[in-house]
């Protein structure tokens, strides 16, 4: 049979896709490598205990219930919020309520900065106002026909909030917080939400407080995990076929189309369409044949490092052994020492973050009964995140 696209994994971002694809009547294939499906948003079970492989809380949980009504899935998802809390030995807050209490909070630890913080904050309220649904809107995240008509059809209003965005995106968050903030701790943890110096320009840091802060992080009543088992569901209700352990190892191309892909088995199935749900290293360097691309544009894919967290420790504990009472939110970023240094030995925990999710928090039945806490202890990289 040939299929009108082939989405080659089953991650949560592979389903959506071809969820998508599937409710709009076309006949999608996924094949995926690995025996389950979820990618890194699924979960694994040990010793009565279940634990997330991966992200343990969302954003946008409106956007999400909206897609899952779009492929007409009524699972009743309820999303929980999640917040968050700094823990050094300078400082202890939990920075994830609204902007506004937020300043609050700030301003009785660093009263001498309060009319620092208004400001700032401000600015990030501002780009925040400006930047609102902007990929529903704005060009740059539509393509074809419907870019070039979005571009036709901006007003004069519209034309100065992108111009403000721009400049925004051009402006360095580190030398507008280090020209208005004296407290080095004040600084990164407004910077980088955490304890490392600021890296990001100023429309970023306000896109992630915007996150953080005023749309929240949730967890969803069904899990992580949960998700990818509706949207199978919704692939597999409108006639889509996903196969598991089926690893690609090649992505066909002719006369500069993608035309199928080839299994590890060396199956060929072709279709109109390929959508790669591997990351985008693997697809471009491992599936498909480098003649397709320029020399330079290759470089700059293998010369992109890879981020973020660097190894998780997940814990059974018995909380009538371990004093959990400072935990005031369900994830905590921890750092014992800060020495500004940059982080020096991959070794050296306590001068790095390291985040600590109580898992059980979210989903108390991933933990064996009589017992109440599945911790999740994951190091992050030595930069902002
Ligand atoms: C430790 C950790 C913590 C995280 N925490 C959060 C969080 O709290 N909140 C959040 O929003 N995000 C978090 N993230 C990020 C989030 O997990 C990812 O953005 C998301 O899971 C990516 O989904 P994806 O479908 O794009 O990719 P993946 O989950 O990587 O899925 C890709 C799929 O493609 C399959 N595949 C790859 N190559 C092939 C091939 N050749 N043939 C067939 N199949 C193939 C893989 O097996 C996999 O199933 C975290 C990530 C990690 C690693």
């Amino acid at each position: 049979m040939i299929h009108d696209a082939v989405v080659i994994g089953a991650g949560i971002g592979g389903l959506t896709c071809a969820a998508k694809l599937a409710k709009s009547g076309l006949r999608v294939l996924v094949m995926e490598k690995n025996p389950h499906i979820g990618g890194t948003s699924y979960i694994f079970r040990r010793g009565g205990y279940s634990f997330p492989m991966g992200p343990l809380s969302i954003g946008f949980p409106d956007r999400v219930k909206a897609f899952l009504s779009e492929l007409s899935i009524q699972a009743g998802v309820e999303f929980k919020r999640n917040h968050f809390q700094l823990m050094t030995p300078d400082l202890d807050i939990v920075y994830s309520r609204p902007i506004s209490i937020l300043k609050d909070d700030l301003k009785r630890v660093y009263p001498e900065e309060s009319a620092a913080i208004d400001a700032i904050m401000a600015e990030i309220e501002n780009i925040i106002r400006l930047t609102k649904n902007m990929d529903r809107r704005h060009p740059d995240f539509l393509a074809g026909l419907k870019k070039k008509k979005a571009v036709e059809n901006l007003s004069f209003s519209d034309k100065k909030k992108m111009a403000a965005i721009k400049k925004a995106a051009g402006l360095s968050s580190r030398e507008i917080l280090d020209r208005s903030i004296d407290n080095v701790h004040l600084r990164n943890l407004i910077g980088s939400q955490g304890t490392y110096p600021p890296e990001m320009s100023l429309l970023n840091l306000a896109l992630m407080w915007n996150v953080m802060s005023e749309v929240g992080i949730w967890f969803p009543s069904c899990g992580i995990h949960g998700l990818c088992d509706l949207l199978r569901d919704a692939v597999l209700a409108c006639g889509g076929e996903i196969q598991t352990a089926v690893p690609v190892t090649e992505i066909l191309v002719q006369n500069k189309r993608a035309e199928g892909v080839r299994t590890a088995r060396g199956d060929v199935c072709r279709a109109g369409w390929v959508v790669s749900n591997a990351d985008y290293k693997k697809t471009i360097l491992e599936l498909m044949d480098p003649s397709h691309f320029e020399r330079s544009f290759l470089e700059i894919v293998r010369n992109v490092p890879y981020t973020d967290s660097e190894l998780c420790v997940y814990l059974g504990v018995d909380p009538r052994r371990a004093d959990l009472s400072r935990m005031k939110a369900t994830h905590i970023f921890l750092r014992k020492k800060v020495r500004q240094e940059a982080a020096g030995h991959p070794e050296d925990f306590d001068n790095r973050e390291i985040e600590i999710c109580r898992w059980s928090d979210n989903a108390p039945d991933s933990v064996p009964a009589g017992l109440a806490a599945d911790m999740v202890l994951e190091k992050q990289a030595g930069t902002g995140r």
